[in-house]
């Protein structure tokens, strides 16, 4: 069958209009960049995820150009105060120290960066799956089912399996975990403005508020979880919290994985997003690595400077994944948990502190071993 050729080239193709690759599209339409997007589905596109935007993520999107305060304000979401972390008899919270962060439901938080892109003049090609790559003298060709595009700049914006990394050569990486998410809604006024992170030795359940009639619950487990029933069943005191609930929607389910790749460029492709490497779901940090990097990449797309993006995608990745693993510890050591756990109960500062240095408002501890600087994640 012949294919279709598009009549413009964009200088930049985005293959994955998931959260990070709407974020790259955004960040680059800003850079003045002709930008196209390819995705396999139609919007608005659901994903399993915690719908939890920290006070970083939040940051990010401002200086996407997003003014929050006007942009949240005709659409439903739910401030967040801070972090709850509940285990057997152990409560412990921090509050986030400036900003607020929302919960958000992941296909209104399509629609609001969608509508941004389409407002910058990106153009979108929805149900085009990707299924070849070819270099080109002057950049790439790109068959999807439907057509055959040009670009000078490919970007693989296409979640955990990305095929764009596996055409490029781009897979190297290390796997530190691999778990399994699943999401519920349930249609409840949130009892709290925290997000509550229930630990067991099943995994962790946490709860976001997303509007003020609904919080999204997120199980994250090593093992796989028959139904959400099921998941409940493992957190008692939140099995409790919920008896009034009723479920909204169908659940969904997705891979959690912490991994990292060796590189994130090569020529003229670069990843992002989960394309890129990722953090373990708990760390509620793979929406807001995602805004950064674009603002990282449209940087270097701009400048013509992929390696400036190689280098600032590891450092803003660093503190996430050092994090990630701490947190796994807990996951498999129950004891270490428990002393941890209480702990933080005996001093809630210390628990605070771990929570601001997370989400980049104080310099990570850590630092000093790794002889690294953190990010500047301040808006
Ligand atoms: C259970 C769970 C809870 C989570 N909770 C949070 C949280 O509270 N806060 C937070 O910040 N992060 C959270 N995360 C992480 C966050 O959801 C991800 O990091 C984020 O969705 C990654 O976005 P992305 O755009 O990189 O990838 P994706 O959202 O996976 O998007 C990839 C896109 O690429 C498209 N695509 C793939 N292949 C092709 C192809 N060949 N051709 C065309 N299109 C293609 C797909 O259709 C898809 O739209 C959670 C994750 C899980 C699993």
């Amino acid at each position: 069958m012949p294919f279709n050729t598009s009549p413009t080239q964009p200088e930049v193709l985005i293959v994955g209009a998931g959260p990070a690759g709407l974020a790259a599209a955004i960040a680059s339409a800003r850079k003045g960049l002709h930008v196209e997007v390819v995705d396999a589905m139609q919007p608005p596109i659901d994903k399993a995820c915690g719908e939890g935007l920290l006070p970083d993520a939040l940051c990010s999107l401002t200086n996407l150009g997003f003014n929050l305060n006007h942009d949240l304000r005709s659409i439903e979401t739910h401030p967040l105060r801070g972090i709850r972390f509940l285990n057997e008899q152990t409560t412990t919270e921090a509050s986030f120290p400036a900003t607020l962060g929302r919960g958000i439901r992941r296909t209104v938080l399509h629609q609001l960066l969608l509508d941004r892109a389409l407002s910058l003049g990106v153009r979108f090609h929805w149900q085009h799956s990707v299924q070849s790559i070819e270099p080109t003298t002057s950049g790439h060709l790109i068959r999807t089912n439907r057509q055959t595009l040009r670009t000078r700049y490919l970007i693989g914006a296409d979640g955990h399996h990305s095929r764009i990394a596996a055409w490029s050569g781009l897979t190297a990486s290390t796997t530190h975990s691999r778990r399994i998410g699943l999401r519920q809604h349930y249609t409840i006024a949130p009892w709290t403005n925290f997000v509550e992170v229930y630990w067991s030795n099943y995994g962790q359940a946490y709860v976001t508020p997303t509007s003020p009639h609904e919080v999204c619950v997120a199980f994250v487990s090593n093992q796989k979880t028959p139904s959400t029933e099921h998941a409940l069943a493992q957190f008692p005191a939140l099995q409790h919290q919920l008896t009034a609930a009723t479920p909204s929607g169908s659940p969904r389910g997705s891979i959690s994985l912490n991994r990292t790749l060796r590189r994130v460029t090569a020529n003229n492709i670069a990843l992002i997003g989960d394309a890129s490497g990722s953090v373990d779901a708990i760390t509620g940090s793979g929406l807001g690595l995602g805004f950064s990097q674009a603002a990282a990449l449209a940087h270097a797309l701009h400048t013509g400077n992929l390696a400036s993006y190689q280098r600032a995608h590891s450092s803003i990745q660093r503190p996430a994944r050092i994090m990630s693993r701490s947190l796994l510890l807990l996951d498999r050591f129950p004891h270490l948990r428990t002393l941890t756990l209480n702990t933080f109960e005996r001093h809630p500062l210390l628990f605070e502190h771990l929570l601001h240095v997370h989400i980049g408002h104080r310099n990570c501890p850590f630092a000093v071993l790794t002889n690294r600087l953190q990010p500047d994640y301040t808006c």
